[in-house]
């Protein structure tokens, strides 16, 4: 019923010829099959098919057409419902698929070369995007105070609202239920503001706020108001509703000025760093040594169903591995083989060991795919930024996504305070130390704690990269032996629907001292604990983006205090696994951008005051931030922070190797130009 047409003959023609002869909907046949659409979509999809222009020998996908995004229409009645909306990341995802298919067939030979027609082409054709939108303002849509009252007052929105009380779960729950209406009711389809919330134009919370309720307040402290606000602000807020959600305005400013200062200054010295990893050599340098990784699967909060940690296969994509040390070839992990999550496999990591002689350098198979998205420019910088743009727009965004506060800090029972105290964080239980030494014990029911049996098969806790799926516990029951008689508490370490996951250093201590199984409980001997750390956390998810950065910061600059400590073999994967859980909490970084942070902090011993980035077969130790800085060339920490300092140092003077960095030209031009030798490491790339 739907006449076909061959996609690939219309590459033949510019976006506006098209727009002359397309009409009403048709088939359209690709390379690997065929997509029902309309005229004004292959329009727009038109304007990147300037690639197949030059590049002929690439192939015709369907996912070089924004149908392909959208889902395949759905026939309902006279209407025609698609599954999603156009939304304003739609040409990036034509743009990516196009873009990689292209970059395919150009570079057959050098899958990892940096192709700049290439990337400049896709500059210049979403900027065709925008003027092509553009031109159509004759066709703009506006929406007045009609479209607000309209949702705002219909019954269902209206029942819903007069059904709200101050629980702050039954605030959430009508949310959902109002925003799923507005998303798919019939009766909104031709509302511009509804339209507006499905293509995803309006933030969706902040939308809500307007239209239906704004819910819990959260001061800075982190106290939450006890009254809620229970109407949106179309409906206007009383004098008090106002004053405390002047609050919500108060914290954005200071997430504005503290927090971003903080962040942003932290990213800088992050890049100045990590630039000591200065370049990518494109080619393989044939390393044998691998990086054990255990593949995990997303881990989700059960409480509100939101992804808290996206599946390893998100984060370490474009990566090399093989699945045994003895195969032969090397794979390349893609977002959709799920046949590996829960494997241990083993990947090519700079942390393993790069073969590469350059001592500023690793190999683009040790970094992974991402290499062909990374230029001749300093490497560890581009890390560093990358990484440190999403802290910023992390702490950008908070201030945007404040909802309905419902998380709590910890507050511990008069009565269970003898057991246990808190972390300044309040997001920590800790055993109090009057019970250290103590000859106790602990239950642990066996249902919530499903990850006990693998602390077997592997070596060290530091293999486990998520703890929440070790265990998730409500609570614990103590078993104190005094001289006569034993005291029995039961205590609670949860908060509501968060349950508290049992620490590192409490399931390293537990895979030590074995519990023993008895009626469905574990059954552990705490007389050895030595207290301390932990004993177990609260998920990660309600945590402050300001929080979450002094941790990136002190876990990558380190404390002078722990040195030694950090100079061991194992410190540099177990400071990567860290790192990568916190960073890819809520937030997307690729493995392959956190180990060149970690590399560029790791040394071959401190001791001896070797503290050049270690490659393949060298002892591997971790230095801390500032001794790292001071110890290699100081045109890095000269352009950092406290120059007296550095000039006051006697070590300064010391005259010993030192592993260059790129900004000791602006500290000695003149030796710098002198023994400059461009071609000394160049890629034949
Ligand atoms: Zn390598």
């Amino acid at each position: 019923m739907f006449k076909r047409f061959s996609a690939r003959k219309m590459v033949g023609f510019n976006t506006e010829q098209l727009s002359k002869i397309l009409k009403g909907r048709f088939i359209l046949v690709f390379d690997d099959g065929e997509l029902l659409t309309t005229a004004r979509e292959t329009i727009f999809s038109s304007i990147f098919w300037v690639f197949h222009q030059q590049n002929p020998q690439m192939p015709m996908k369907k996912s070089h057409h924004v149908r392909n995004y959208l889902g395949a229409f759905q026939p309902d009645g006279n209407e025609w419902k698609t599954q999603k909306y156009f939304n304003s990341k739609s040409h990036i995802d034509v743009g990516n698929a196009v873009y990689w298919d292209a970059h395919e067939v150009r570079n057959v030979d050098k899958p990892h070369r940096f192709d700049k027609k290439l990337c400049l082409l896709l500059y210049q054709t979403v900027n065709n995007v925008y003027n092509f939108l553009a031109s159509l303002d004759g066709y703009e849509l506006s929406f007045n105070d009609k479209d607000y009252l309209q949702i705002r007052f219909h019954p269902f929105v209206d029942a819903a609202q007069k059904a709200l009380t101050a629980n702050p779960k039954i605030i959430s729950e009508q949310s959902k239920k109002v925003l799923n209406f507005v998303k798919t009711s019939p009766e909104l389809d031709n509302n511009p503001l509804a339209k507006a919330v499905r293509s995803g134009l309006v933030r969706e919370l902040q939308f809500m706020q307007c239209i239906f309720v704004r819910g819990f307040i959260e001061d800075n402290d982190g106290h939450i108001f006890e009254e809620p606000i229970l109407k949106g602000f179309i409906d206007g807020l009383s004098q008090f509703e106002n004053f405390i959600e002047s609050r919500a305005a108060s914290k954005s400013l200071l997430y504005n000025k503290k927090v971003i200062q903080f962040v942003e200054y932290f990213s800088r010295t992050l890049q100045i760093q990590a630039m000591t990893v200065k370049n990518l050599h494109k080619g393989d340098c044939g390393s044998n040594s691998y990086e054990r990784w255990l593949v995990e699967s997303a881990v989700i909060d059960h409480a509100t169903g939101r992804t808290l940690k996206d599946c390893d296969l998100v984060n370490i994509e474009g990566k090399y591995y093989k699945l045994s040390p003895d195969d032969k070839e090397l794979k390349v992990v893609r977002k959709t083989d799920t046949h590996l999550i829960g494997k241990t496999i083993f990947l090519r990591s700079p942390i393993a060991g790069c073969r590469h002689p350059d001592p500023h350098g690793i190999c683009s198979y040790c970094f992974g795919e991402l290499a062909a998205s990374y230029d001749e420019h300093n490497l560890g910088m581009q890390c560093g930024a990358d990484a440190g743009e999403q802290q910023t727009q992390g702490v950008l965004s908070q201030k945007h996504a404040q909802s309905s506060s419902i998380a709590d800090p910890i507050v511990i029972d008069d009565s269970n305070k003898h057991i246990f105290k808190t972390n300044d964080e309040r997001d920590s239980y800790i055993i109090t130390d009057n019970l250290i030494g103590k000859d106790y014990y602990i239950i642990l029911n066996k249902a919530e704690c499903p990850g006990f049996i693998d602390l077997d098969y592997i070596e060290s806790v530091n293999e486990i990269s998520s703890i929440t799926h070790v265990s998730e516990i409500t609570c614990v029951t103590f078993v104190i032996k005094n001289k006569e008689f034993e005291d029995q508490y039961t205590v609670e370490v949860c908060l509501g629907s968060r349950r508290s996951s049992l620490s590192k250093q409490m399931l390293a201590y537990i895979k030590e001292n074995k519990p023993i199984i008895k009626d469905n409980n574990y059954v552990i001997n705490m007389k050895n604990w030595p207290g301390g750390a932990p004993f177990s956390i609260l998920p990660l998810a309600q945590e402050s983006p300001y929080i979450r950065a002094a941790k990136i910061q002190s876990l990558v600059l380190g404390d002078s205090k722990n040195l030694n400590s950090r100079d061991t073999p194992d410190a540099p994967k177990e400071l990567l696994r860290k790192l990568y859980t916190l960073l890819n909490t809520g937030q997307n970084v690729n493995l392959a951008l956190v180990e060149v942070i970690v590399y560029s902090l790791s040394i071959k011993n401190t001791m001896t005051g070797d503290y050049f980035l270690p490659k393949e077969g060298d002892r591997m130790g971790l230095g801390i931030n500032s001794k790292v800085m001071a110890m290699r060339s100081l045109g890095g920490l000269m352009a950092l922070e406290d120059h007296a300092k550095v000039i006051l140092d006697v070590e300064s003077y010391e005259d010993k190797p030192r592993l260059d960095h790129s900004f000791d030209v602006l500290l000695k031009p003149q030796e710098h130009v002198l023994n400059y030798d461009p071609e000394a490491f160049e890629s034949s790339y």
